[in-house]
């Protein structure tokens, strides 16, 4: 069998199944069409208003940023032992002081507030830590760390939804820990109460989710800190072993495509944009406000997402492998925006 009949026979395959399976809704999240294509040029994209945006990338030079995938990993397992840790448990106490024990020589602001969710009054705290660059803007780099709370008497973990993200984040604090930054200012967000309360099925996801992130994006549009935001870029269930990033056309376009072209400058790109979906994730709230936004996240999580949500949510299916290639193309995202003489607004 030669390359193009086999390109054939995976095009029948990926259409059968997009008969089969057709569009389903899904959490963490949302809306999940199926649409076999590659990413657009990284130079060229097609706004909403469908004009072409042409985007002048600088050149590719300068050492691979770094990431230390088995570090991370360790993390993700350190996260997990806690157990399951939905908001107000205990587990979820340790978490938090699990995560600012790891940033306790870093600039951190605590947001904590009560939620009014269905099922009552909850505490939500988001963790972030500010690492200043010499160039006037903020890049956001957030992650949810709460598990599911319709979870919550079960033995669900999230070692990829929540830990994996999570623990990327705390190895980014790692390299960015005092060294100087030439460039945008760089927030990691620990972002807290993205899991859905009550089941999808009883309130649509996102009425009832995204608890943390809706009140930073609230408290920085009406301080003005919103308005600094270059980028927020979101990771989330980024350490499945078999690793494939989802083209996300909630995104925002133009950034969607730098971050192919990052992956392409790593000689990762295989594992970005196979598949191009439509991903409601804590990015949502900083898309309706005009802020460039990409979300990072591997939504096939093992043969029709059968690892997702479930007990086998577990670092057995995780690899540091993947999160070093996600960690490395985020922060190869970051060096390209960095150099751009300036970005386009949304
Ligand atoms: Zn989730």
């Amino acid at each position: 069998m030669d390359l193009e009949g086999y390109g054939l026979i995976r095009l029948i395959f990926s259409v059968a199944l997009l008969l089969a399976f057709g569009t389903s809704v899904i959490a963490c999240g949302g809306e999940k069409s199926v649409t076999p294509m590659r990413a657009q040029s990284p130079v060229a994209t097609t706004p909403a208003d469908g004009s072409v945006l042409k985007i002048s990338l600088p050149p590719d030079n300068g050492p691979p940023p770094k990431i230390d995938g088995s570090r991370a990993m360790q993390y993700v397992k350190e996260i997990v032992a806690f157990g399951p840790r939905p908001l107000g448990s205990a587990n979820h106490k340790k978490v938090e002081d699990y995560i600012l024990a790891h940033l306790k020589s870093d600039a951190v602001e605590n947001d904590i507030f009560t939620a009014d969710t269905p099922e009552g009054k909850f505490p939500v705290h988001n963790i972030i830590a500010k690492f200043p660059g010499t160039k006037d803007g903020i890049i956001v780099i957030a992650s949810h760390y709460d598990t599911n709370y319709p979870l919550r008497k079960t033995s669900f973990i999230g070692a990829n939804d929540g830990g994996s993200s999570s623990a990327l984040l705390l190895e980014f604090a790692n390299q960015l820990r005092g060294k100087p930054r030439e460039g945008y200012s760089i927030w990691l967000v620990w972002d807290d109460a993205e899991e859905a309360i009550k089941p999808d099925t009883e309130v649509p996801f996102l009425d009832d989710s995204l608890y943390g992130i809706n009140h930073l994006a609230q408290t920085w549009e009406a301080d003005g800190t919103l308005k600094k935001i270059k980028a927020f870029l979101l990771a989330d269930m980024v350490g499945d072993a078999d690793l494939n990033i989802e083209r996300d056309t909630n995104s925002t376009p133009w950034l969607e495509d730098v971050v192919y072209e990052a992956a392409t400058r790593l000689g990762y790109q295989s594992h970005f944009f196979g598949r191009t979906q439509a991903v409601s994730d804590d990015h949502i709230p900083f898309v309706k406000r005009g802020v460039p936004s990409a979300d990072f996240i591997d939504f096939n999580y093992g043969y029709n997402d059968v690892f997702w949500h479930t007990t086998q949510d577990t670092v057995d299916k995780l690899s540091a492998k993947s999160l070093e290639i996600v960690g490395a193309t985020m922060l190869e995202t970051i060096r390209i925006l960095d150099k751009m003489d300036s970005l386009p607004p949304k």
